[in-house]
């Protein structure tokens, strides 16, 4: 696939469509009776944890994927999670080899996740750094074709596919609520859904701290931010100094990013447990944390419906347990206080 300027537009999108058909779900849109009576309008949730994988990032992998010539040697990426799993499954459905590169740090249950789909792993050092020097070096030596996480125009035009699903099914909606990390899924869901409706908002949401897109966006370049740990852990790493396509994009595009403690993230789990039934990962719920903590005041059309994205549901069961139950959660020695779910 060739890009003319490299900056993907709706056309891309609307052919990613009919690339993933078949290996990304079209995922149900669903009110949420809670929110929507806590906004005082509709509020939808996109299910994108009813993935194969449990998570958006299929729509990227298996359009990037679709690109990869025939008769090519495989493919190769490096990824802490959600990203390697899209690669393996998407590569298994086209019977490429894949392989993900990991560092030491990636938890024993990401790696099994991933080798059950057929991927081969390759654990080296202690960063993403080092990951991703591993698959640069099997890029030139094996010839594997690489996918990029985020910054990359057929992983932004797969994960905007989203945003045209979402305004085929309700075209009323007034403000998107997107998860933001490397911004590819924000970048292909702002572009597709202004293409389409230039008036919808669309806000980027992330965690308060280590959000390297948020940081770049405020610093008009990108920068470098320590990475911690947090609920959201899908959110974390960097955005890539030499970044070319997603900053500009989310810089451009995004009318507002918002920004989520972890005491927050917390109170969103439990309301989307208790309240709503559905599990997700705390990536996936910023947006509500965004809305439930107030943070949202001025941002939105009165009267009008907001849709987030559940982008995923790949966390550790152990963190779950304790959150629905209100016990405190420890991330890196830092501790989240809890308390047991109770309507405010
Ligand atoms: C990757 C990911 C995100 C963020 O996507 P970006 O394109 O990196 O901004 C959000 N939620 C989940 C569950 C993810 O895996």
């Amino acid at each position: 696939m060739t890009f003319q300027t490299g900056v993907p537009c709706l056309a891309d999108v609307l052919a990613a469509a009919q690339r993933i058909l078949g290996i990304a779900a079209r995922t149900p849109l669903v009110p949420s009776p809670f929110l929507t009576d806590r906004l005082g309008a509709d509020f939808l949730l996109k299910l994108e944890i009813a993935q194969p994988i449990g998570a958006f990032k299929l729509r990227g992998a298996a359009n990037a994927i679709a690109a990869v010539p025939d008769g090519a040697p495989g493919v190769v990426c490096c990824s802490t999670g959600n990203h390697g799993r899209a690669v393996a499954h998407a590569a298994a459905r086209r019977g490429l080899r894949a392989v993900v590169c990991l560092s030491a740090l990636v938890p024993e249950a990401k790696l099994a996740g991933i080798r059950t789909l057929g991927a081969e792993l390759r654990i080296v050092g202690r960063s993403q750094d080092d990951a991703q020097a591993e698959a640069t070096r099997l890029m030139a030596e094996a010839g594997l074709a690489e996918i990029p996480p985020f910054d990359d125009p057929a992983v932004i035009a797969g994960q905007g596919t989203l945003g045209l699903e979402i305004l085929a099914e309700r075209p009323d909606i007034g403000t998107l609520l997107v998860p933001l990390s490397g911004g590819g899924l924000a970048a292909g869901v702002a572009l597709a859904a202004k293409a389409i409706k230039p008036d919808v908002r669309v806000i980027g949401v992330s965690m308060d701290r280590g959000a390297a897109m948020a940081a770049s966006i405020a610093a008009g370049r990108p920068v470098a931010v320590q990475e911690v740990a947090s609920l959201a852990d899908s959110l974390g790493g960097g955005i890539g100094l030499d970044n070319r396509l997603s900053f500009a994009l989310c810089r451009d595009l995004l009318d507002a990013v918002v920004l989520v403690t972890e005491e927050e993230i917390y109170r969103a789990l439990q309301a989307l447990f208790h309240e709503d039934r559905l599990v997700a990962e705390g990536a996936a719920v910023v947006g509500i944390a965004a809305l439930l903590s107030g943070k949202l005041a001025g941002q939105l059309d009165a009267g009008a419906p907001v849709a987030t994205i559940l982008t995923g549901r790949n966390l550790d069961m152990g963190v779950l347990a304790r959150i629905v139950t209100g016990a405190d959660v420890e991330l890196d020695g830092k501790i989240v206080k809890g308390a047991p779910w109770r309507r405010t």
